[in-house]
């Protein structure tokens, strides 16, 4: 590096130029920047793809001292660390992956101050040893990535982090840079709170990704509609498909490949080997898709991912968000599609009632759940939605499925009251409770072995419900759902009655529901 100028004397700007090789930064980079090399704290939100590793990394290397930079992905930290190196910056990580010889190695450059850049997992903060090592160096600024991983309430809390509060205490002349990619006002509140910020500067970005058009599709056959979507809009494209259980990734990527479509699964229960040889395919090769379970994706840069779709019903907004934001980093037209069904509501519902945790996590996650259904059944503008939920305005977008082909409300109010005194009856006159399929039977007055059995034919509420197709009843009970007009509970997801059901019976409260396209007639079904 001789023939290097001193970068400690270099601008901001110069350093974006002679290292990285970009002309100009980019929105709030050198605000941000600027106020950080002039050793201010700052929290930092900033949708992905928004440049901000710079926004570390240059201060980093302005700034004398060591940088250390606090990030839970421990799998890319190589990465990192070899792209910082390929462009003459000085870095290197301590985690759990690497050998005593490796470690020692990156210590002793760490005290000795030759290197710009250490990355550590949250969780070596924890150790004593680490803390010790520390205070052998010099820190010249603490960046702590993923902060969203702080809020206890957020969607991806991580213990470790809590003890990042730390870092203000034992050094508090070290200026401290906090960034997420996701943060509702309330998240970034709570991330402020907890690693001692609320004194900081807030650099708050457009969360808007005008690029991704954002589409949500009732769920009938998940894997053929993502065919469809596949051939008839991104033939060839890199694309990522999230679904939830490990199981449904391996059979949507075989279902893939057995259809010509070159794809490949990633989740936890492969072996470290195959996922790390699948990732780096991925980021290598073209036109791959990705077939995965979350545990994929977070910190993945591949600018070019033109889809990102969805299966199964993300957790929450935040999660869905992010995992869309994977989408089209390099600006160009991307697809967000995500397909969803009844079954997603009950299988999530249930899901939080047998979760660990307290009272207080459960209602949590139930809130996350009830926002996420929110953004799929309404008829607003999807992405004005979604800036709502983190607290930004927008204007119809034109760029989502709700803009491009409005959808129709209708007045469902009867249909409600019909579905929701069916649920009453087997309730009071039988002391029964089923699940959805059960109700939709007797509405359409089938005669299935089940009903027999119970003798639901007899009930007065049977065969009423000719004016829906089972898809159009399904569609009633996600959308009572979705309003809170009704709830499942227990391991079948039974639907019971919520206090809105009785507004709804009781005439006091009109339904409105999104109309859903009718069902074509496919020849898979017509064949049953
Ligand atoms: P984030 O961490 O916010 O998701 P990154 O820091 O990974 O985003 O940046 C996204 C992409 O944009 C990267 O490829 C990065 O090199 C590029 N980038 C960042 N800042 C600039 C800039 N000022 N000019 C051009 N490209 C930039
Ligand atoms: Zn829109």
């Amino acid at each position: 590096m001789d023939s290097l100028p001193d970068v400690q004397t270099e601008s901001p700007l110069a350093v974006l130029r002679r290292v990285f090789g970009y002309d100009a930064f980019r929105g709030e980079q050198r605000e941000i920047i600027e106020h950080v090399v002039a050793g201010g704290d700052a929290l930092v939100l900033m949708p992905t793809g928004g440049g901000k590793s710079l926004c570390y990394q240059i201060p980093a290397l302005v700034r004398p001292g060591v940088a250390v930079v606090v990030s839970p992905l421990i799998a890319l930290m190589q990465d990192q660390v070899d792209a910082l190196t390929a462009v003459g910056a000085r870095a290197g990580f301590l985690n759990s992956t690497q050998d005593l010889a490796e470690r020692r190695r990156v210590e002793a450059a760490f005290v000795a101050g030759e290197l710009d850049l250490l990355y550590l997992a949250p969780e070596a903060l924890g150790s004593r040893a680490t803390v010790n090592l520390l205070d052998r160096g010099a820190i010249g600024l603490f960046a702590i990535d993923e902060a969203h991983c702080v809020a206890q309430w957020g969607h991806d809390f991580r213990p470790d982090y809590l003890a990042l509060s730390m870092l203000h205490e034992r050094w508090p002349d070290v200026p401290r840079i906090a960034l997420t990619a996701t943060a509702t006002s309330a998240t970034a509140a709570e991330i402020a709170t907890r690693l001692d910020l609320t004194a900081a500067r807030h650099f708050v970005a457009s969360f808007d990704r005008p690029n991704i058009q954002y589409r949500i599709v009732p769920k009938r056959e998940p894997r053929k509609q993502l065919l469809d979507l596949l051939r008839t809009e991104h033939p060839g494209d890199a694309g990522i498909v999230y679904c939830l259980s490990r199981a449904s990734v391996d059979k949507t990527a075989e279902f893939l490949v057995h259809n010509g479509i070159t794809a490949l699964p990633y989740h936890a229960g492969l072996d470290a080997p195959t996922r790390a040889a699948n990732q780096q395919r991925f980021l290598r090769e073209d036109g791959l898709v990705m077939v995965a379970t979350i545990a994929f994706g977070m910190g993945i840069d591949k600018p070019d991912v033109r889809f990102v779709a969805h299966l199964d019903l993300p957790k929450s907004v935040e999660g869905y968000y992010q995992e869309t934001g994977r989408a089209g980093r390099d600006g160009l037209p991307s697809t967000a599609w995500l397909a969803y069904g009844l079954q997603d509501v009950v299988q999530q519902r249930k899901m939080i009632e047998s979760s660990d945790g307290d009272s207080a996590r459960r209602r949590v996650l139930a809130a996350h759940l009830d926002a996420m259904l929110a953004l799929c059944e309404t008829v607003d503008c999807r992405r004005v939605q979604l800036l709502r939920y983190f607290g930004q305005d927008g204007s119809p977008c034109g760029n989502c499925d709700t803009c491009l082909t409005p959808p129709e409300s209708w007045d469902g109010t009867v249909p409600a009251q019909k579905l929701l005194s069916t649920v009453l009856r087997l309730e009071r006159e039988r002391n029964q409770k089923f699940g959805a399929g059960q109700s939709v039977d007797i509405l359409l007055g089938r005669h299935t072995d089940k009903v027999r059995k119970y003798d639901h034919d007899s009930l007065t509420v049977f065969g009423i419900g000719g004016e829906l197709s089972e898809a159009g009843w399904r569609g009633v009970v996600r959308q009572l759902l979705a309003q809170g007009l009704l709830a499942v509970e227990g391991d079948y997801g039974t639907l019971v009655l919520t206090p809105g059901s009785a507004e709804v019976l009781g005439r006091r409260r009109t339904v409105m529901m999104r109309r859903e396209p009718e069902r074509p007639a496919s020849p898979s079904r017509a064949a049953k």
